[in-house]
């Protein structure tokens, strides 16, 4: 039976500001299993690194959280002090960060570094204890075993983000969060990077919750797929039922705009812009940038339609298809 390690349960994150507050995450549910590898996907500002933020308790003024509840192994993660809050992150939560340029300390060398967490931490090594360990994160992530004793500006840019890979599994974290581990990277040192995360997951039997935008990468990667649009996941399921059978327009969007190299089709782009979380559209968020939009998208919030236990996604198209409405297409854009 599988064992649930992130339970998100109505959660909102909205941001002040001087128009209003931004409703950076809306409403949004979620569980991760144990071992699971979770694509998160969706366009910039759709909330991706504000909910990864959200479970890391990295909100800061003038975000904050009005609702909801996030429960993490067992923690009710937004009733941490701050004390607890020190312990909790790296031993049960990690985050491989975005730009590991800027997440590694210049002045110090790597093995300094990923030493400081196990000091941080309270776990006590002696020096050969120490080697051997930085020695094994290190034949991980594919790394030579001198790499402790490098600084950061003699390593690729592909090599410092697997440093970041192995200091987020150095005290073996429930849940490693890889916030778009591979933007600015190219496409070869992409794929390593990814097959360095599926090493490293299966090795230690993480549960890996992956945020990016790029479908390819997510197809190459992720178990489960979670599909985020103006703050609301949207569509979620195996990663293998929503590329073969999408159920979201805006999935099956995110899926077009996949370069095929057999069938060689058209690029679709998406129409419009994402919208203002200030003054969201009413009923279906999606509904003026939709192609399959109809009557009762603008007005009415599309219900949940659950496909089994994991699976499930928003669109009044489910309703037509269950015969509850009529269908009226009112444009296509
Ligand atoms: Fe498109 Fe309507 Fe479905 Fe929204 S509810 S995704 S507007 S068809």
């Amino acid at each position: 039976m599988s064992q649930t390690i992130l339970e998100i349960k109505n959660l909102y994150v909205n941001y002040h500001t001087r128009q209003g507050d931004v409703k950076a995450v809306s409403n949004l549910n979620l569980t991760l299993d144990k071992g699971d590898k979770f694509g998160l996907v969706g366009e910039s500002g759709s909330g991706k690194t504000t909910l990864a933020n959200a479970i890391l308790r990295m909100i800061k003024p003038p975000g904050y959280i009005p609702e909801g509840k996030i429960n993490l192994d067992g923690t009710d993660v937004l009733s941490l002090s701050e004390s607890d809050l020190r312990k909790f992150r790296s031993t049960s939560v990690a985050i491989v960060p975005q730009a590991a340029m800027n997440a590694l300390n210049p002045v110090r060398r790597i093995g300094q570094q990923i030493n400081d967490a196990f000091v941080d931490h309270g776990v006590k090594l002696s020096k050969s204890e120490l080697n051997d360990r930085l020695a094994e994160l290190m034949l991980t992530v594919g790394l030579r075993s001198e790499v402790p004793r490098l600084f950061p500006h003699e390593l690729s840019g592909g090599m410092k983000q697997r440093v970041s890979i192995a200091m987020a599994v150095s005290l073996n974290p429930k849940l490693i969060i890889a916030d778009e581990p591979t933007s600015a990277l190219d496409v070869v040192v992409q794929r390593q990077v990814i097959d360095t995360l599926d090493q490293v997951q299966e090795k230690y039997g993480s549960t890996i919750l992956l945020v990016g935008h790029d479908m390819g990468l997510m197809a190459q990667f992720s178990n489960r797929l979670g599909i985020m649009y103006a703050g609301e996941l949207v569509e979620i399921g195996s990663s293998t039922e929503i590329f073969s059978k999408p159920n979201h327009p805006y999935t099956e969007i995110l899926i077009s705009s996949l370069p095929d190299t057999k069938t060689k089709r058209k690029l679709v782009g998406i129409p419009g812009l994402p919208p203002t979380l200030i003054n969201p559209p009413t009923g279906c968020k999606f509904h003026p940038r939709c192609p399959k939009v109809f009557e009762p998208c603008s007005d009415l919030v599309p219900e949940k339609e659950i496909i089994d236990e994991k699976s499930f996604f928003f669109c009044h198209l489910s309703t037509i298809n269950n015969g509850k409405v009529d269908k009226k297409i009112v444009g296509t854009k």
